[in-house]
């Protein structure tokens, strides 16, 4: 129906999350319509994240260097790490202003029914962080859904066997269930952090 260059900008589009094959359309056309200037501002912006965005060597949240920007920041406490999900979740945490502390991004969550295994995520990664560091308290904020919670329990054992006096703590409810943080409003999550129980 279209030629091939118009149908593969359509496929490429169709891939993005939360769009479907008429919105992928929609964009297109979109693409089409606007000027060589307009259009190849957006691909040279998805080339330049691509090249200069990359995972944080600490706590693998996105960062332009090997550190990211609260890693680098000496006024975050370092004996607190709150460990999430996906870098977006730092997004959403950093806007309650509840949270001084460090980051551990997994990278998602356990899922063995999708062949989602501790080894998949960086679970390893945080126990050398517990072994190594000086923490005082972890808090946990995977997502309130059934793989983040068996992720959360899973981790709080990992971290109480290799650090037995160490707070392992868990954002209170009055989350969404089944909800991603992503989408939780600021003031809920901020409630959620400050009443954070031990796991
Ligand atoms: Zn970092």
């Amino acid at each position: 129906m279209y030629a091939p260059p118009v149908q593969r900008l359509i496929t490429e589009f169709s891939k993005l999350p939360g769009v479907g094959g008429r919105t992928a359309q929609r964009l297109a056309f979109h693409v089409l319509r606007a000027s060589d200037e307009e259009a190849l501002a957006l691909a040279e912006a998805i080339r330049e994240v691509k090249q200069r965005i990359g995972l944080c060597e600490v706590c693998f949240n996105l960062a332009d260097g090997p550190r990211c920007r609260i890693c680098l920041d000496e006024r975050r406490d370092p004996e607190l790490i709150c460990v999430v999900e996906e870098p977006s979740d730092v997004i959403s945490i950093e806007r309650t202003h509840e949270f001084a502390g460090r980051y551990h991004v997994l990278g998602g969550a356990l899922s063995p029914i999708d062949g989602v295994d501790p080894e998949h995520l960086r679970i390893a990664e945080l126990y050398d962080r517990a072994r190594a560091g000086v923490l005082r308290e972890v808090v946990i904020a995977t997502n309130p859904t059934t793989t983040g919670e068996a992720t959360a329990l899973h981790i709080a054992a990992g971290l109480r066997e290799i650090l037995p006096e160490l707070s392992v703590t868990r954002l209170a409810s009055g989350l969404p269930v089944g909800a991603d943080l992503e989408y939780a409003d600021e003031l809920t999550l901020g409630r959620a952090f400050a009443g954070r129980r031990v796991v």
